[in-house]
């Protein structure tokens, strides 16, 4: 059966009314096109999840209307479905249905319009883009990369596990498609951007930030996920306060297939990673130290080389030099403490998972309180704004 339906969303009130309609019509205002049955139920279930998820308290009222060749079992069917919707027993159904939607082909070219560029990093650009079908907004990384159809495939199969990735210290990964040699990858948009473009952040504030990436990190680990790219560019920030870690290497033929087009450094390795020695979490728990390091003090911590890879590699491996420290007076000790020692320069030395959660630091901030990074990513877009108004940015 197809069926041609058209949803119209209105203040609490869902109707499904019937209509021919083309995809371009799609894309205006609150208009949905659905073609089968198991996409209607798609839709419903998704309309109400956002209704759920947005406004708790308030009643969906749905009135349906179904007009195409008479199949009373069709309507019935439909009609069911809409009132088991309508009871939305299980949120994480819903949210599994949404999952479905945005990832059943329904993520593609089309329904994305592209907006702003956020970003341009050494593997690919990141837009900021509308999604029409879920009125979302995303952050949609694209990444050319001229490989085989089956290396495409295993980039995509490898992709699979970001769906299972569920905490709120993980950016949500919404759905991947290639387009030719580009790869595009579709996730939640954080208005407060990265952190590396923020300047010095004071302590009280980056001690929250510290309690999301070790929380988040924590969260990787124990799916087995070392993140591999810790670093400020890949902890973002938003307005209400919440701090996520993107862009960990889950796909192995993804990093790779990178690796191969871009020539350069990550400052942020772990000293055993540049001298090519096997590595695991306590190479992220370096990169957690100097990420802080530099946050704190509002610049790298070491000089800035035209080849860092060489410059830190003589460093670590000729040198006796011990890592930087963070200067005492400035900060608090357990601040310094905490760096130290994510900084050891032999990784067994270095805390592991449980001993980076019960750090005198991480503990003195773990109290939830999202306020305090709220207020700050507000001030600095708002300084941001007006230095951009006067021309000075
Ligand atoms: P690298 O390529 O070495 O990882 P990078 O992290 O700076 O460097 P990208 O990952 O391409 O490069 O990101 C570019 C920029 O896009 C980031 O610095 C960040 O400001 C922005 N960005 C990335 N993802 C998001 C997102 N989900 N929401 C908002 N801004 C984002
Ligand atoms: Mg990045």
């Amino acid at each position: 059966m197809t069926l041609f339906l058209r949803f119209y969303i209105t203040s609490g009130l869902l109707q499904v009314l019937p209509a021919l309609m083309t995809a371009d019509e799609d894309e205006v205002g609150d208009r949905i096109t659905v073609r089968s049955d198991e996409e209607l139920k798609a839709m419903l279930s998704y309309v109400m999840w956002v209704y759920a998820g947005e406004c708790v308290f308030s009643l969906v009222f749905a009135h349906l209307q179904v007009n195409t060749r008479p199949n009373p079992a069709n309507v019935w069917h439909i009609s069911l479905t809409l009132c088991c919707v309508l009871f939305f027993s299980s949120l994480k159904k819903s949210s599994a249905e949404l999952k479905r939607i945005l990832t059943n082909g329904q993520i593609n070219a089309q329904d994305i319009h592209y907006q702003e560029q956020l970003g341009h990093g050494n593997g690919g650009t990141v837009y900021k883009a509308y999604h029409v079908l879920s009125k979302r907004v995303l952050a949609v990384k694209v990444i050319p990369l001229d490989i085989t159809v089956e290396l495409q495939k295993q980039i995509m199969s490898e992709l699979e596990i970001l769906y299972k990735c569920d905490s709120p210290y993980i950016i949500r990964f919404f759905s991947a498609f290639f387009v030719e040699n580009r790869i595009s990858i579709c996730t939640e948009f954080m208005d407060g951007g990265s952190l590396d473009v923020y300047k010095r952040i004071p302590e009280h504030v980056l001690g929250r930030i510290a309690v999301a990436v070790v929380k988040g990190l924590t969260y990787l680990w124990s799916l087995k996920i070392l993140h591999r790219d810790v670093k400020p560019s890949n902890m973002l920030v938003n307005t209400r306060g919440q701090v996520k870690l993107c862009d960990f290497g889950v796909s192995t033929q993804l990093v790779n297939s990178i690796a191969k087009t871009y020539v350069g450094t990550n400052a942020y390795m772990a000293p055993e990673r540049i001298s090519g020695e096997q590595y695991g979490i306590h190479a992220d728990v370096w990169s957690v130290g100097i990420s802080f390091m530099e946050l704190a003090l509002g610049m790298f911590p070491y000089p800035q080389q035209l080849n860092v890879t060489c410059f830190l590699s003589e460093l670590f491996c000729c040198s006796s030099q011990d890592p930087p420290v963070l200067p005492v007076g400035q900060f608090s000790e357990k601040f310094v403490h905490f760096i130290t020692q994510c900084m050891r320069r032999q990784p067994k030395e270095r805390p592991a998972p449980n001993n980076l959660m019960d750090h005198s630091f991480i503990m003195q901030y773990n109290d939830g309180n999202a306020e305090v990074v709220s207020m700050w990513v507000c001030r600095c877009l708002e300084e941001r704004r007006a230095q951009q108004a006067q021309g000075r940015i």
